[in-house]
């Protein structure tokens, strides 16, 4: 195909042509491993780091939503082996993707942890939604985080799986883990469970200054 010649596929990760995401950039990712922040336990694929992060951040700021499917398949692969998560009477694992802001979602054309979500396989729970007035977090310590989230994360109940249900809290970087803590204590406020947060990345803590 021309175009194919003209734009090859490339690796998000490293640039090598031919593949979306090639062998040696995926195997940063590794089974889920639990890094320590208070509340409900939370697993991590990835350091937010190298090739990670590039591919990561080419699902989310450029544009390549055809890594979902990379991604889905990576958490179809982890969501059996996290402790504590059992599936519903039905045989349906749950997630709930971390909110996006509003102005992120038109901008990507929606959420990217929807698309990774669905592409998981798992029933999807679009619970949780931005309310307005949230700032980017970028370049916010850990207290300004929580001051920015405080009270901002909502439900959104046409989302919500049934009362009880067990879910898992999907994100794609855990920083400060404050995000993860006022997401899951909405959905606890909901009646749900939260057996877990999974997030293809987490930042190591003591990489940032401070
Ligand atoms: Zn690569």
């Amino acid at each position: 195909m021309v175009l194919t010649l003209l734009f090859p596929i490339r690796c998000a990760g490293c640039g090598a042509e031919g593949v979306r995401s090639c062998a040696r950039c995926l195997g940063a990712f590794g089974p889920p491993r639990r890094v320590p922040f208070p509340g409900s336990p939370v697993f991590t694929l990835a350091d937010y780091a190298g090739a990670a992060r590039e591919l990561v951040l080419a699902l989310k700021e450029r544009g390549r939503r055809d890594l979902a499917a990379v991604f889905g398949a990576l958490i179809a692969a982890a969501l059996p082996v996290l402790p504590g998560m059992f599936p519903d009477e039905s045989g349906n694992r749950w997630l709930v993707p971390a909110p996006s802001r509003r102005a992120a979602i038109r901008r990507r054309g929606g959420s990217h942890l929807v698309g990774v979500a669905r592409a998981s396989g798992a029933r999807v729970a679009p619970a949780l939604a931005y309310a307005r007035g949230v700032r980017d977090s970028v370049g916010l310590d850990a207290s300004a985080r929580r001051a920015n989230l405080g009270g901002r994360v909502r439900l959104v109940p046409a989302g919500l799986p049934p009362p009880g249900t067990s879910v898992v809290l999907l994100d794609d970087v855990v920083t400060t883990g404050a995000t993860a803590a006022a997401c899951t204590s909405m959905l606890l406020s909901a009646g749900l469970r939260v057996s877990a947060v999974m997030t293809l990345t987490a930042v190591r803590r003591g990489d940032t200054p401070g």
